[in-house]
């Protein structure tokens, strides 16, 4: 039975290279069948607002709102899902909030500016994005944690208006995250989810606002509808499903292990958990924990499809082997589970998140531990980086020339415009030159 529940691979193999990249293959964001759902979905709701809105929730989430008011929550409602929240729950919600607002506070970007000789001023003013949307996954689980991690780090940049949605299937509406949405400063929730919460966001509706700028993950049709409406609205990132890549030397716990393949297994059929090992026995050990501890767990079945569709204990040859495959991956989510991980830190090349040592389990990172969970995944560690503060805030280039200072930056600027035959620019800027006369 075990080696029906996750594949074995070896760096040594003849074809890993291409096994590799067949595991590692995910084109969600361009199955076409999705892609057409998504885009006739996001024309209806910029043509007919509420009314496609309304239609699609309905078919989408299973219940039945009666008018596009139903699908904002009150502040009341919001206010008293906190009140009522068991004691130890609100308790964890706020040590998780602070330690989150803690860690991204170190990630706020202040102005500057630096002044030249002549007196010419030249820098950057950072400002907030006014109206921010948080999409907050909803469908197969609920993500009381992914409140907390979008939508404090756009309250530290200083975002003007958060509007949170959530989708609601079969209409319930979880109760913790609206406690996370109080405690996080969510200014309006929203129950509707999917594509149809998307295009709400980007292009507005009679209900809901217009924004700046949508941020959160989700699945696959949230993903789609994100790659389509960007331009009309900024983006944090496309993400796919969640994955973890554990390097592991063979002396941790393999329970542990097992179970932080799991962790990631749990969130979707599609998620990716991947242990690399140079020690054989340890792989075997941990196929038998998997074996073991999979009946036991609630979401037994998802982590099944998980782990026999895209999950892999890979033996490799020695650590370097290990980093290397790592770099190639990029994942979302690494752990380094072996004694003193931080001396491997400046081979690591991408990750989204790099968690150290036998007693960081990537959960800590998911919850409470304070970076954000919300993190670049299918190999995009190579060019973006986890959710911050960064992502709220804009930058505005600066320039204020003295007199003197613009004189000598229009003798440069003349010769350029007039190489690029633009007559109007030279002379925009030889106005500037002191004692100069008009040609
Ligand atoms: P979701 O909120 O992303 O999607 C639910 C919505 O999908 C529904 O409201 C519905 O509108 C739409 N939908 C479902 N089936 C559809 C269909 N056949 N046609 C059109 N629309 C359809 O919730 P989910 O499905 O639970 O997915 C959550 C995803 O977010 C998972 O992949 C999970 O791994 C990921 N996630 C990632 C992070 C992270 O930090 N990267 C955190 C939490 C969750």
């Amino acid at each position: 039975m075990a080696d029906t529940l996750i594949r074995r691979m070896s760096s040594a193999d003849l074809d890993f290279d291409a096994a590799l990249t067949a595991l590692l293959d995910w084109e969600s964001v361009s199955n076409p069948s999705v892609v057409a759902t998504v885009a006739d979905v996001l024309a209806k709701v910029r043509g007919e607002g509420d009314a496609a809105i309304l239609e699609f929730t309905r078919r989408f989430d299973s219940w039945e709102p009666k008018a596009a008011a139903d699908l904002e929550i009150p502040k009341s409602r919001i206010d008293a899902a906190l009140a009522n929240i068991n004691a130890d729950v609100r308790a964890a919600l706020e040590t998780a909030a602070e330690r989150i607002k803690t860690y991204h506070q170190h990630q706020r970007q202040e102005s500057w500016s630096y002044r030249e000789a002549d007196g010419t001023l030249l820098g950057q003013q950072i400002t907030a994005l006014d109206r921010v949307g948080l999409y907050v996954p909803g469908g197969k689980a609920t993500y009381p944690s992914s409140v907390l991690m979008n939508a404090i780090p756009a309250k530290v940049a200083g975002v003007g208006e958060l509007i949170m949605v959530s989708p609601t299937p079969k209409g319930f509406v979880n109760d913790m995250v609206l406690a996370a949405a109080a405690i996080a400063g969510v200014d309006r929730v929203f129950t509707i989810g999917g594509a149809q919460a998307i295009a709400a966001l980007a292009y507005g509706s009679e209900t809901i606002p217009k924004v700046d700028k949508i941020v959160g993950p989700g699945n696959i049709y949230v993903a789609t509808a994100k790659r389509q409406v960007f331009g009309s609205v900024g983006l944090d990132m496309i993400a796919g499903p969640s994955e973890i890549l554990i390097i592991c030397d063979g002396k941790t716990d393999p329970d542990w292990i097992a179970m932080d393949l799991f962790s990631q297994a749990e969130h979707d059929e599609d998620a990716q958990s991947i242990l690399l090992s140079p020690d054989a026995n340890f792989l075997n050990q941990v196929e038998a924990s998997i074996s073991r501890l999979l009946p036991e767990s609630e979401r037994a079945d998802i982590i099944r499809s998980s782990m026999v569709s895209r999950g892999a204990l890979v033996l490799v040859n020695d650590m370097d082997d290990a980093i290397a495959i790592s770099n190639r991956i990029a994942p979302e989510h690494l752990e380094l589970s072996v004694d003193d991980a931080e001396q491997w830190l400046p081979k690591i090349r991408h990750a989204g998140a790099i968690f150290m040592g036998r007693y960081t389990p990537e959960a800590l990172g998911d919850y409470c531990a304070g970076p954000n969970h919300v993190l670049p995944t299918s190999g995009t560690a190579r060019f973006s980086s986890p959710l911050g503060v960064y992502d709220f805030q804009k930058r505005s280039s600066l320039i204020a020339c003295s007199a003197a200072g613009a004189s000598e930056l229009a003798k440069v600027a003349s010769v350029l415009a007039r190489g690029e035959s633009l007559q109007a620019h030279a002379r925009s800027a030889e106005y500037r030159i002191l004692g100069d006369c008009d040609e």
